[in-house]
């Protein structure tokens, strides 16, 4: 299907959309609402501008997306060492960290065909901070790649009698709840002995409570996708697994009816406070800019939108 033009973007709703709304409304604006259409020749400047900014992501981030996505090549081709992998990773790092070092000017005109860093678009960082990230950097990918191969969903994913459903699906996965778009998008779901298994390999800190609903939004995407062809499995007999693979450690649980439910009641309950927030709830048309609070503070720092924000607290900048 070809490129349908929408003047306001579709509603959907995500763990992750939440928890940037719930950071600062005003980046949830910026985000969702503020560059839509910024990427059309005739969108105004500051439409344009938001957009490029919607585009910048950061060290964490970009590793992150490199080392899942060599994982899954390791997976589904000619399986490589750790040390190979990690190699190939931190080179891969270092090549698009060196671009987003000299291609601002390039990113400005083309903010889709160069992958920007935040720590070198809003050079925050003195030469001193910027070795001390490298390094933090380095190690973190080193820890990732070793724990991830020796991790359960790793070796599950690796072993003759498992079936692969998904694994880290580049189509935007969602299902549609109460008439919304919920985007799903898992790392891994796949059967071993007969169980089903969802497993999610995390980059970041550990966040129970964050994590426990992310499962459960899994939950309700397999039973709305797959649920039809095997009516048998109950949300209770899917295993969830979470490896931090930051630190090697794991965290395995199942998801009860009793969860989903409750899942289900945040998700409306979360859709009618960003329902608040729109002038034309039907085709999903936002209030003013004005409406959406921002929350200054700490999080400022790791914020895309610092050079459009009146608000920002950084000293730096
Ligand atoms: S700079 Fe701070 S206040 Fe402004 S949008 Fe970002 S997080 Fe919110």
């Amino acid at each position: 299907m070809g490129y349908e033009r929408r003047e306001y973007p579709e509603k959907s709703w995500s763990v992750s959309k939440m928890d940037i709304f719930r950071d600062c409304a005003l980046k949830y604006y910026f985000s969702v609402y503020g560059g839509w259409n910024g990427w059309e020749y005739d969108a105004s400047e500051r439409t344009k501008h938001i957009y490029r900014l919607t585009k910048i992501t950061n060290m964490y981030a970009l590793s992150g997306e490199i080392i899942h996505r060599k994982i899954k090549e390791n997976i589904l081709g000619i399986e490589k060492k750790p040390e190979e992998l990690f190699n190939d990773i931190i080179t891969e790092l270092r090549h698009l960290t060196k671009e987003s070092f000299y291609k601002k000017e390039y990113f400005v005109s083309n903010p889709k065909k160069v992958v920007m860093l935040h720590e070198y678009y809003y050079n925050l960082y003195d030469n001193k901070d910027r070795k001390e990230l490298a390094v933090k950097i380095t190690e973190r990918v080193k820890n990732s790649v070793f724990n991830l191969t020796e991790s359960e969903t790793y070796k599950n994913l690796k072993a003759a009698n498992t079936k692969i459903i998904e694994l880290d699906d580049e189509n935007f996965n969602y299902f549609i709840f109460d008439g919304i778009k919920i985007y799903a998008i898992l790392d891994a779901l796949y059967i071993n002995s007969g169980k089903i298994f969802i497993g999610d390999w995390k980059t970041g800190k550990k966040d129970k409570e964050k994590n426990d609903l992310q499962m459960a939004v899994y939950i309700m995407y397999f039973i709305e996708k797959y649920g039809q062809k095997l009516p048998e499995i109950k949300a209770d007999n899917i295993i969830c697994l979470n490896e931090y693979i930051n630190d090697g450690s794991s965290y395995k649980r199942n998801i009860s009816e009793d969860e989903l439910t409750k899942t289900k009641e945040y998700i409306k309950t979360s859709e009618e406070i960003l329902g608040r927030y729109l002038e034309n709830p039907d085709i999903n048309k936002p209030k003013e800019e004005i409406f959406f609070k921002p929350n200054p503070g700490k999080r400022c720092s790791n914020c895309n939108f610092i050079e459009i924000c009146d608000f920002h607290e950084i000293k730096k900048y």
